[in-house]
């Protein structure tokens, strides 16, 4: 795919294209929640339903010309079905973001209660924060991962639920290393008489595929990113019994959003048809060994992990005892100088702020994707000690980011 046609009209915006391309190309990408699309939810994301008005549902629309946007919203819909075996689901939001969004707007009225993990433990903006709507919208309180563990507090947050009386308690997380209990949560969630919202958008591809339990059929709504490990292109999903169908989908359109970003409702029928077949239950498990790989690894380093250990995509690094000068937001920029790209995160009882934390967030998808297998992880878990034990080390530096081109070369994405 050449970008002569952007070159044409606006060379300027295809120098960035290109860059951008070649920036994912020679660069390791290790933020938890990236992955890399195939070339084919590629060509479908940049299809001509980027042109199309498709405001309503399959067989419903508000425009004429509808029948092949019908036929592709379609098949993502019955894919998803299979994927995850939801009874009803809406493939429409722009984003995770936007699919949460829906389900408060079906659910809540503004000044009801939300009850949700703290964003410094693991938790996320659309679920409650100051800055985000729910947080100016809905009264929240928060329930926290237990200190010494790094484990949700169960009981906390059933403690949490019964003396605050949440009309919605809220689960799934953007920084959390461990499998989630969904029974345990809804069980909290049942003895307030509140719905239940386990929001997978991290985990959508490892749910999927079968190495995560599934929320669905345990809790009222699953919402997720279809970006993230399921691989099928930018945009959100919603899952929910049939008996919150109606209210769901015109929570969606027209209570959130205009008309569906059709060209994305693509990305995601084609990405899911790829979930379906038996590679992709092997990809996601090699997901998860590669982050326990990482897991190990680290810790031979001399690294702490929260909550000890991982059991999905990603590890969470607390630098406070073994690198107590250096910050996250050093080691990301220190990582990022020599080719591997993660994020700076807060961590469990943070003594930072959110702009410098303590610590780091390190996910595989991504590599995992490129045919990273052990081997390499290890490799590159060896290159992020040597980094941040010795941020200002040119020489370190050096030598870190050409072994990182030796990989990008090894494992090219794209042809
Ligand atoms: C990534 C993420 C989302 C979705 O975010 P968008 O950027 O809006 O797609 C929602 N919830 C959690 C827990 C996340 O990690």
């Amino acid at each position: 795919m050449s970008y002569d046609r952007v070159r044409e009209t606006d060379p300027a915006a295809a120098d960035a294209l290109l860059a951008e391309r070649e920036r994912q190309n020679d660069t390791l990408a290790m933020i938890a929640s990236e992955n890399h699309v195939s070339e084919a939810v590629l060509q479908a994301q940049r299809s001509e339903l980027t042109n199309k008005y498709a405001e309503g549902y399959p067989g419903a629309r508000y425009y004429g010309g509808c029948e092949h946007a019908d036929t592709i919203e379609q098949l993502a819909i019955d894919r998803a079905q299979d994927l995850w075996g939801a009874d009803h689901v809406n493939v429409q939001p722009h984003s995770g973001t936007q699919a949460n969004m829906a389900v408060y707007l079906s659910m809540l009225d503004p000044g009801d209660r939300i009850l949700s993990l703290e964003l410094e433990d693991g938790g996320h903006l659309s679920h409650g924060h100051p800055a985000n709507f729910t947080g100016q919208t809905y009264e929240v309180e928060q329930y926290q991962v237990d200190p010494e563990t790094g484990y949700i507090d169960y009981e906390g947050l059933r403690d949490r639920a019964e003396a605050f009386d949440p009309d919605i308690v809220v689960s799934g997380y953007s920084a959390y290393p461990r499998e989630v209990e969904w029974e345990r949560i809804q069980a909290a969630a049942d003895a307030a008489d509140a719905y239940h919202l386990a929001d997978i958008a991290h985990i959508t591809g490892l749910v999927a595929a079968g190495v995560h339990s599934s929320p669905v059929g345990v809790v009222d709504f699953v919402t997720g990113s279809t970006h993230k490990t399921i691989r099928a292109g930018r945009g959100g999903i919603i899952m929910c019994d049939e008996e919150y169908a109606d209210s769901i989908d015109s929570s969606v359109f027209p209570g959130a959003q205009g008309g569906p970003l059709m060209h994305n409702i693509a990305g995601k029928a084609v990405g899911f048809a790829e979930a379906l077949e038996p590679e992709f239950r092997t990809y996601a498990e090699r997901v998860v060994a590669n982050a326990e790989t990482l897991a190990d690894r680290l810790q031979e380093h001399g690294f702490s992990l929260v909550s000890g250990g991982t059991d999905n995509h990603l590890v969470l690094v607390d630098l406070r005892d073994s690198h107590p000068d250096t910050t996250g937001k050093e080691a990301e920029e220190a990582l990022e100088e020599v080719g591997v790209v993660l994020n700076a995160n807060t961590v469990p009882g943070e003594t930072r702020s959110a702009f410098n934390p303590s610590g780091i967030r390190i996910g595989t998808p991504a590599l995992t994707t490129r045919g990273f297998g052990e081997r390499a992880i290890r490799e590159v878990t060896d290159l992020i000690a040597r980094v941040v034990d010795a941020p200002d080390d040119e020489e370190t530096k050096t030598e870190a980011s050409v072994r990182v081109d030796e990989l990008t070369d090894e494992f090219p994405l794209y042809g």
